[in-house]
């Protein structure tokens, strides 16, 4: 247990005080990809480099001014640069915003329905809604001098590079201050970068089919990334050189790009694999909080594996089950039917407002005896895994 704790320790500091955010595209991000190549090469594996080319956002400052009245405000990740006066335009729901014939020159400032929750990017590639897609076109079509968000949501509400003008999302307490007509006067700075990565891959065990066990090394340009994600990171590198996975029919896949606008990483590793040779898969993202149980999801199990895996929940202490949830690295093999398993921390999702993707998550939330013990405990998960999987498919075959 001290020796992979230590590992541990090591490639957390490493990945999270050395390195620190690492979003695809950037000289960090390829600083980290760079280290794990090497530990996984060490360990005696060959790892499999899947290129891609993304943009990454270099984040700046600003400040809104409405009349006199000066604030310090962030820029929307990947919004342009610009120093922009506009006459505010204040906007609640779609049909409004689709309504209007022309704003250029103003600022639109959306609230309520057009700012409660994040605006999926036009990049990002497994997921797109109508209401999304109509406001992404109205935008264009509409090309204000500026955007305001109003929202209390845990992320900035738009984060999309193809949006040509420049944005912030601001909390509504500061928000009740703008009013139709309004002066207003945005200065936001930062800058988007093209770049380059890779996504990487190994094999541990033999034979075609395999479980894919995966994490994203990735994080937001935002933040260090300890919880999210270089802790699970960290836990599969140290079983993977201490041999704990060796004889599993494992692909160990360091996905680069969860956290990121098109998912490149996931995208390029998707492009060079069959998923047919794909039995199931295990991702791990954002383990090891102090002070609280982890969490295991079964997403598309069939009922022996299902079941099977409850057990083991129930006999591993630590561990709960989790209702199955659609987002991470284990979506895209859920979403096309292949059983996944997702581990991460009890609650999960009432952490990211606070924690997730800002500045706070660092090596100090962690607790290391408890990465300790998942990595422990993941050789037999892994081996249930793979022998109830096999048992299922032999049952479905016969059948
Ligand atoms: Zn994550």
């Amino acid at each position: 247990m001290s020796e992979v704790r230590e590992r541990i320790g090591r490639h957390l500091q490493v990945l999270v005080r050395e390195i620190g955010a690492r979003p695809p595209g950037s000289p960090a991000n390829r600083q980290a990809t760079a280290y794990v190549e090497q530990i996984l090469t060490t360990a005696g594996h060959r790892p499999v480099a899947a290129p891609f080319t993304t943009r990454w956002w270099e984040p700046g400052d600003g400040h809104l001014e409405v009349g006199d009245v000066r604030i310090g405000v962030e820029p929307n990740p990947y919004s342009p640069a610009g120093d922009v006066r506009g006459r505010a335009v204040v906007l609640r729901r779609l049909d409004q915003l689709e309504a209007l014939a022309t704003a250029a020159g103003d600022v639109l400032v959306l609230t309520d329905e057009l700012a409660s929750g994040q605006l999926l990017p036009a990049a990002f590639p497994f997921l797109d809604l109508p209401e999304h897609r109509r406001t992404r076109d109205a935008l264009h079509r509409l090309a204000p001098a500026a955007v305001v968000a109003v929202s209390d949501h845990w992320e900035p509400i738009l984060e999309d590079p193809d949006l040509p003008f420049p944005s912030t999302t601001i909390p509504t307490e500061l928000g009740v201050d703008l009013h139709p007509g309004d002066d207003l006067h945005l200065v936001v700075s930062g800058a988007v970068h093209p770049g380059d990565g890779v996504n990487l891959s190994a094999r541990i065990g033999d034979g075609d089919r395999r479980l894919v066990l995966c994490a994203h090394l990735d994080s937001k340009v935002t933040t260090p990334g300890a919880f999210d994600n270089a802790a699970s990171v960290a836990v599969l590198l140290a079983l993977t050189e201490l041999g704990h996975l060796d004889g599993l029919p494992v692909e160990l896949v360091l996905f680069n790009g969860e956290d990121h606008i098109d998912a490149c990483g996931e995208v390029a590793w998707l492009a060079a694999t069959d998923l047919d040779q794909v039995a199931g898969a295990c991702n791990l993202d954002g383990i090891g909080l102090a002070g609280r149980r982890t969490s295991l999801a079964a997403l598309a199990c069939p009922e022996p594996v299902a079941s099977e895996l409850a057990a083991w929940v129930a006999r591993h202490d630590g561990w709960v089950a989790a209702e199955p949830w659609i987002e991470s690295d284990h979506a895209i093999f859920a979403m096309r039917g292949i059983p996944a398993v997702a581990i991460t921390t009890e609650d999960v999702h009432a952490l990211l407002g606070g924690l997730a993707h800002t500045a706070d998550d660092t090596l100090e939330v962690l607790d290391r005896d408890l990465l300790a013990r998942i990595a422990a405990d993941l050789p037999s998960l892994l081996t249930l895994l793979a022998t109830s999987l096999t048992t299922a498919a032999v049952n479905h075959h016969d059948g």
